[in-house]
């Protein structure tokens, strides 16, 4: 059993912010991290808008923001959270590791993105892969890409992508899109995206980096080969909360619900990052939201009960 000031539940780039100011604050902090610390950055080849790194490989971020929270003091272990709990004055938090106890809880865990079930897909993300048109539109500068998804973010995201890509094929399995009139009507209007509707991609493939798809169509069995310089999944995406109390409030797709400094509905309970119920997913927020729910942990523990460490 190990007894912490706060536990984060995540390592990405929101956790390991949150445990560098929350160690830096004297909290005796340990990190949870199911795979590798990094998070979804550590899947990113490379990253163009974290400032002050005009150029950085997801990989060097990953180890440089890993490094610097161990140096601070942080504990970060290898382990998957699987349930927390109000316990007494703090929480209790079942792990692969074993239960742990803590004055407070920072839920750092970020999402998942919903990837297509095809050949190669799986094998292609950061090569050509893609879930985020923000960060990844300006490597597909003037070359030709697919769009996967029939929501508002395909449509969305697609219209995004057209502004660097000469040609955008948009792919949706069904026959119309799920996304608002609106939005419709604006990827409609945009010449360089074609739809391909009631199409599935069937396969992903390449060298090193994605080269082309093959697309079915539904409604003809008839399978088509499109060259393409990437692939832009936009087929849902989710939080990581399976481990997470009934009490602490969601929003619609299971989204944390926070206030302004970033506490739950369970007072002494956090959230930071993707993880959140927020309007932009990325690094730079990531880490700003870290900040914050490190230090307003860090005071939630200065006026709570904890009895902390004795
Ligand atoms: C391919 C790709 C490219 C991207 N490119 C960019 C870019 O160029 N610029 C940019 O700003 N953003 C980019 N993003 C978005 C950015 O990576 C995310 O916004 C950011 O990583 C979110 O940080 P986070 O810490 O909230 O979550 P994550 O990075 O998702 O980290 C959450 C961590 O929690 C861990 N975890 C989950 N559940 C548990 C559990 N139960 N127990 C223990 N650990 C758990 C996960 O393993 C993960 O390591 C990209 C995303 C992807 C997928």
């Amino acid at each position: 059993m190990g007894k912490y000031d706060l536990i984060v539940i995540g390592g990405g780039p929101a956790g390991l912010t949150a445990s560098i100011y929350a160690s830096r604050a004297g909290l005796k902090t340990l990190v949870l991290e199911q795979t590798i610390s990094g998070g979804q950055m550590r899947l990113t080849g490379i990253i163009e808008n974290y400032p002050g790194f005009p150029e950085v490989t997801g990989a060097e971020l990953s180890d440089a923001m890993y490094r610097q929270a161990q140096r601070q003091g942080a504990e970060i272990a290898s382990a998957s959270a699987r349930s927390l709990r109000k316990d007494g004055d703090g929480f209790a938090i079942e792990a692969s590791s074993g239960s742990h106890q803590a004055g407070a809880v920072i839920s750092a865990s970020g999402t998942y993105h919903r990837n297509l079930a095809c050949r190669g897909a799986e094998e292609y993300v950061g090569r050509g892969v893609s879930f985020c048109a923000l960060c990844d539109a300006g490597f597909v500068r003037n070359d030709t890409v697919a769009a996967v998804g029939g929501g508002n973010s395909a449509l969305e995201e697609a219209d995004y992508l057209a502004r660097f890509a000469s040609k955008v094929y948009v792919i949706h399995r069904r026959d119309e899109f799920r996304a608002d009139k609106a939005l419709q009507a604006r990827a409609l209007a945009n010449p360089k995206l074609e739809f391909l509707l009631s199409s599935e991609v069937e396969a992903i493939e390449g060298s090193d980096i994605v080269e082309r798809i093959l697309v079915r169509n539904k409604k003809t069995g008839e399978v088509t080969p499109f060259a393409v310089g990437g692939v832009f999944m936009f087929v849902g995406s989710a939080p990581n909360t399976d481990y997470l109390p009934p009490e602490v409030d969601t929003a619609e797709g299971g989204w944390i619900k926070t206030d302004a400094r970033l506490q739950t509905s369970v007072p002494g309970i956090f959230a930071a990052g993707d993880v959140r119920d927020t309007d932009l997913r990325q690094i730079a927020t990531a880490t700003a939201d870290g900040a914050r729910a490190g230090v307003n942990a860090a005071r939630f523990l200065e006026g709570s009960v904890w009895k902390g460490l004795s």
